[in-house]
């Protein structure tokens, strides 16, 4: 059939013929929508037998969840446009009432608990931030019996370690959705699932994509806990964007190896800070000082994680701030897990939507520089922070 041009440009070209090859990566399936030569198929695709319209079910979403749920160790894994998006599925999922109680980590992700909090207050549930290390947490939860518990791995920005096996059981005890936010360690480091989380969130946007480039959260757990979420997701229509699973798969790839690295450069800079006069405290998971270093041997057994932070003698705000603008190789940016390094004034960025309160319970102050350490050179990097530490001072 020969097209008149205005039907050529709608049509030409517009038929990817079945293939018996394999590809050896995926290609980025773009097509929000497929037809099928038969009505019967069509029928069925939109129960999700098959790609007929990337909300219901889209290629590029399914292999990212495939290599999470593998990555994280559990049946199955739910990918969202952000990580907040994630959590917000979680907690809608939940369908609190009145009265119920949620437990979060009392210095963890300040955007986190910003909308654990108000969802909480939206339903006239109560909000319990807890810490997570505190040995008389794990008694005040079977207290508490809460519907959920939200704890993380390695705290954000203070980099505490709980103990989950403990917490979990007294989530198990208490009949409490016991959810973990993976997000510092990844799934390299660190398998949520195994110390008895019931849901693993990350925020993908950080180290699974690892190079900034793409935004994404994903949920993994058993078949029964995740269908609900995926189910939700087909009409509440938080789906994660084909070009955005295709570039964090990509990032996948070279995690394991990216986290050893990191592990690698953060304990070397986290020593050189140290040696350092102007630094009052380095906080590390690794250090032997640290104060949950030996949970965090248990927790982490492959890696301590590309972060850290450290206090810096007396500063205020506006020393910090000047520090943020006197590193140079080092990028001021308030996120986590690149290849390049990025440091952060932790009171003023993760834990913004905290209250000066809240951050202080939390032990958050203001002289805290959080570092997501990257590939360079750690020796060039730790001469930056110092050269950027004593500049500022
Ligand atoms: C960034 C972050 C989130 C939120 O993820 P987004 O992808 O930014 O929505 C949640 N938890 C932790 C620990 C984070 O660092």
């Amino acid at each position: 059939m020969t097209m008149k041009v205005k039907t050529a440009a709608v049509h030409a070209g517009d038929r990817v013929e079945p293939s018996r090859a394999v590809p050896l990566q995926a290609s980025i399936h773009t097509a929000s929508v497929a037809y099928f030569d038969d009505a019967g198929a069509l029928d069925a695709s939109l129960d999700g037998a098959d790609y007929v319209y990337t909300r219901i079910r889209g290629q590029n979403a399914q292999l990212l969840e495939e290599a999470v749920a593998a990555l994280e160790g559990t049946e199955d894994c739910a990918a969202f446009p952000s990580g907040q998006a994630a959590l917000k599925a979680l907690l809608e999922a939940q369908k609190l009432q009145e009265g119920e109680r949620v437990v979060i980590a009392n210095d963890g992700y300040g955007a986190s608990f910003a909308l654990v909090k108000s969802f909480c207050a939206e339903r006239k549930a109560a909000f319990h931030p807890l810490s997570m290390t505190d040995p008389g947490t794990p008694a005040m939860i079977q207290r508490l019996a809460p519907r959920l518990v939200l704890a993380e791995s390695v705290t954000n920005p203070l980099l505490s370690v709980p103990d989950l096996d403990v917490i979990a059981a007294a989530c198990r005890e208490a009949g409490a959705l016991f959810t973990v936010d993976a997000t510092f360690p990844s799934p390299a480091l660190h398998r949520a699932a195994e110390h008895g989380a019931d849901v693993v969130l990350q925020s993908t946007t950080k180290w699974l994509n690892g190079h900034s480039d793409a935004m994404g959260g994903t949920l993994s757990g058993s078949r029964e806990r995740i269908a609900p979420l995926k189910a939700a997701r087909i009409l509440h229509g938080a789906i994660l964007g084909p070009f955005e699973a295709w570039l964090t798969l990509r990032g996948v790839r070279t995690l394991p190896v990216r986290m050893a690295a990191h592990s690698q450069h953060a304990a070397r800079i986290a020593d050189r800070l140290k040696a350092a006069p102007r630094v009052e405290r380095v906080i590390y998971p690794g250090l032997p000082e640290h104060p949950q270093h030996a949970v965090a041997r248990r927790m982490l057994p492959s890696g301590f994680g590309g972060m850290l932070a450290f206090e810096v003698k007396g500063a205020g705000r506006a020393e910090c701030f000047r520090f943020l603008e006197k590193v140079k190789l080092c990028k001021p940016a308030p996120s986590l897990g690149d290849v390049c390094t990025l440091v952060m004034h932790a009171a003023s960025a993760s834990a913004r939507r905290m209250t000066p309160e809240e951050r202080a319970a939390a032990g958050i102050r203001e002289n805290l520089i959080r570092v997501s350490v990257g590939l360079e050179d750690p020796d060039d990097v730790a001469e930056d922070l110092l050269q950027a530490i004593a500049a500022a001072a």
